[in-house]
């Protein structure tokens, strides 16, 4: 990087001490290189000017440019709420300008008659449009200014900032900015060869970046913004790619050569039901990893429902034909538990030995546990986080498959590569759809796996939308489903940082159930997180055995529960929980025969995006349209709780949701040149070099904190 990128920022003219130190800890850019390489999140064509006809509600929020005679102007108002107010029109139209601060200012520079240039964002109240603040500049002069690109870019900015850099003002620094480097002839190093650059139609990086702040046309700016997203996604995929390589280089797999008589005592005499197609094809891709010599990491998506239990299990028979243990690990005790009954049931009779490790697990179930799987006697460990724990000694771990991985911390399952003295091969499995892109981002280094089948004779998910005021009408339809036989989930939002009002609100919510669905006739239990485990464990069978009608509960539900019987799924204050969670929850109804509905009750108030996500939950059943609808609601960053992707990886113009393209011609750029110079070391490559140091942070993958 050329040194004039590295001065400060306060060189440029138009910024000085203030500003430089309001740039800084407003939006990060301390030098020249940080300013430039900060882009324009739109463009404004500035060769179109709006008659005033034209703008309506659309428009607000966008900025448009109006050319317009100023017909009246007055002050309004007392104190602090003294405005300037300018009316002004056009051949088509009228409208108002509205100025609160730097009046005195402004007025001396707005003249009855005169024609300006107006530059702003229009709002309209009961069909008058105002704007406030805008930009405004005389005719004549406006006209006849040269400017460097007829698009005028706008900058992402802060409240703060924009009082004291206003559009323009930003638009005429960086300006200046590029003034002083535009002669540098090696200002910006390319780290794409002309070769490189050729090859994939890339322009070069610094007719790139002038284009992305100077646009000298739509071509030009298409160009441009490929240009930069190619750069910063080759980044983020060598980096990816470069993790795959050398795990696969370090080799040593197990080898599980063998289907033996678990597997087939299995498949041919217990197997309950016909695996689907997608069933039998993830157990062929796992069983190719398992004979390859190479240590398997695969990632299992499939929708809830799907199937992944019947494939976990099958894979682990696999390990277990071939002399190792296998175990799954669950996110809860409730899941655990489950799946262990499942797993032990379908390993009777077929000489598979099946125990249980949990947190609870009471001192005999413990001692069990531990001397089975140390001496070989269990074959197949189920467990939670216990699992984890350094006393748990397999004497021979081949296998390890983990449920709903998203919720466990890299750490914690890094643990368990080192339980015995080479790594395990491992299934991570996941009902939360991760949408293509941000999978091939986050997991660049798994293989992936997807079961896009459900099993047959499923019927789709019924799924309404009630506001809190129509409740009666809902239980009212509670109390028609209950009659028909069937069982009911109440699911109450439970958010970390306001546990004790949602543990209220689930509270004030049992008890006028309890009202309305009285004893005997009703029979109502209650299941969450402050519960001993045992009472939890209670509560669950108790419904699971038909013996509850209700079950009222906080998300813990949420993963794997499997009843049958239950097709009624009520969700409260459903505006309060993300796409992925409104979709798990749904998947705990709709398992058996029956035609299930989910009903989603929120307060009348819903926000945009709120709004937006109920009406898609009614649309569609599809985990995976959903996904990639909460990535483009929520933007990749805030989809894996706090700082995740976006993060991990600083991309600053490529976009994880939509770039799906270029994501995926960078990919195969990375394996191509990582197969010739693994570790970027021949002297061509020290460009990309910089390019992956540059934009990408070493990526952390924790999905602890996706609900
Ligand atoms: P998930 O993928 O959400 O973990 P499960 O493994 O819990 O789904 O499976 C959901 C239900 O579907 C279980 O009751 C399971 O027995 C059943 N199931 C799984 N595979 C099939 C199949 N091929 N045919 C019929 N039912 C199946
Ligand atoms: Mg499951």
């Amino acid at each position: 990087m050329s040194d004039i990128l590295k001065r400060e920022v306060k060189f440029v003219g138009g910024v000085g001490e203030v500003r430089q130190r309001l740039l800084e800890r407003e939006v990060g850019v301390r030098t020249v290189g940080d300013l430039l390489m900060r882009f324009p999140y739109r463009y404004i064509d500035r060769s179109r000017i709006f008659s005033l006809s034209e703008v309506d509600e659309n428009m607000e929020n966008t900025y448009i440019q109006l050319r317009c005679r100023v017909v009246g102007r007055s002050f309004v108002g007392d104190g602090p709420k003294r405005r300037f107010v300018v009316e002004v029109t056009d051949p088509t139209g009228c409208a108002e300008l509205l100025w609160f601060h730097g009046v005195n200012w402004i007025e001396k520079r707005v003249e009855l008659n005169r024609e300006y240039i107006v530059f702003g964002r229009p709002s309209i109240f009961k069909g008058r449009i105002s704007l406030v603040h805008p930009e405004i500049e005389g005719v004549e002069v406006a006209l006849s200014r040269k400017v460097e690109s007829s698009f005028q870019g706008i900058y992402s900015t802060t409240e703060k900032l924009s009082q004291t850099i206003t559009v323009k003002a930003m638009h005429t620094i960086v300006h200046n900015a590029w003034q002083l480097v535009a002669s540098i002839p090696d200002a910006f190093s390319d780290p794409l060869s002309e070769a490189m650059r050729q090859r994939y139609g890339l322009i070069p990086l610094k007719e790139a970046i002038y284009n992305l702040h100077f646009p000298q046309s739509k071509e030009r700016l298409k160009q441009a913004q490929y240009r930069l997203k190619f750069d910063e996604l080759l980044g983020v995929q060598l980096t990816i790619q470069a993790q795959r390589t050398s795990r696969h280089q370090r080799g040593g797999g197990f080898v599980f050569g063998r289907v033996g008589d678990a597997f087939n005592n299995f498949y041919y005499k217990k197997l309950p039901f016909k695996l689907t197609g997608a069933q039998q094809r993830v157990i062929k891709e796992i069983r190719a990893d398992m004979v390859s010599g190479r240590q398997m990491n695969r990632l299992l998506q499939g929708d809830v429902g799907s199937g992944k239990t019947m494939v976990a299990f099958m894979s682990m028979l696999l390990a277990v034909d071939n002399g190792y243990q296998a175990c799954i690990m669950a996110p809860t005790e409730i899941l655990a538990r489950q799946h262990y009954a499942t797993m032990a049931r379908m390993a009777e009779g077929i000489g598979v030995n099946v125990a249980i490790l949990t947190g609870s697990s009471k001192s005999k179930e413990r001692r069990t546990a531990f001397e089975g799987i140390a001496s070989g006697q269990i074959d197949i460990l189920v467990g939670t986080h216990a699992l984890i724990e350094d006393k748990v000694q397999f004497s021979n771990l081949g296998y390890v498959v983990i449920d709903e991985q998203h919720r466990f911390g890299v750490e914690q399952r890094a643990k368990l590569w080192t339980k015995n003295h080479q790594p395990p091969h491992i299934l991570v499995m996941t009902a939360t759809p991760i949408p293509r892109t941000l999978a091939m981002t986050l997991y660049g280094d798994l293989e992936v796996s997807v079961i896009d089948e459900l099993p047959p004779g499923r019927k789709p998910i019924h799924t309404y939308h009630y506001y809190d005021s129509a409740r009666l009408r809902m239980f009212g339809f509670l109390r028609q489903e209950i009659a028909k036989g069937r069982q009911v989930y109440v699911v109450y939002p439970l958010i970390k940082e306001s546990e004790k009002m949602d543990y209220k609100d689930l509270e004030d919510g049992f008890e006028s159930l309890s009202r309305d669905f009285p004893l005997p006739q009703y029979r109502i239990t209650v299941c969450h997180g402050k519960m001993k485990p045992e009472d939890k464990e209670a509560a669950m069978s108790q419904f699971k055995r038909g013996e509850a009608d209700i079950l009222v509960a906080t998300s813990v539900i949420e993963v794997g529960v499997d009843v049958p019987n239950a097709s009624v799924m009520v969700i409260e204050s459903a505006e309060r929980f993300g796409l992925s969670q409104l979709h798990q929850l749904r998947g705990r109804v709709g398992r058996g025969a029956e035609q299930s509905y989910c009903i989603l009750m929120s307060g009348d108030k819903l926000s945009k995006e709120g709004r937006a996500r109920l009406e898609a939950m009614c649309q569609t059943n599809d985990g995976f349209r959903l996904s990639e609808l909460d990535l483009k609601l929520r933007g990749a960053g805030d989809i894996h709780g706090t700082q995740q992707s976006g993060d991990a990886f600083e991309l600053n113009i490529a976009n994880l949701a939509t770039d799906t393209q270029i994501m995926e011609l960078t990919r195969e750029v990375a394996i191509d040149i990582l197969s010739r110079d693994s570790n970027l070391q021949m002297a061509e490559n020290q460009g990309l070099r910089t390019l992956r140091d540059r934009h990408c942070k070493r990526p952390r993958i924790d999905f602890s904190d996706i609900s």
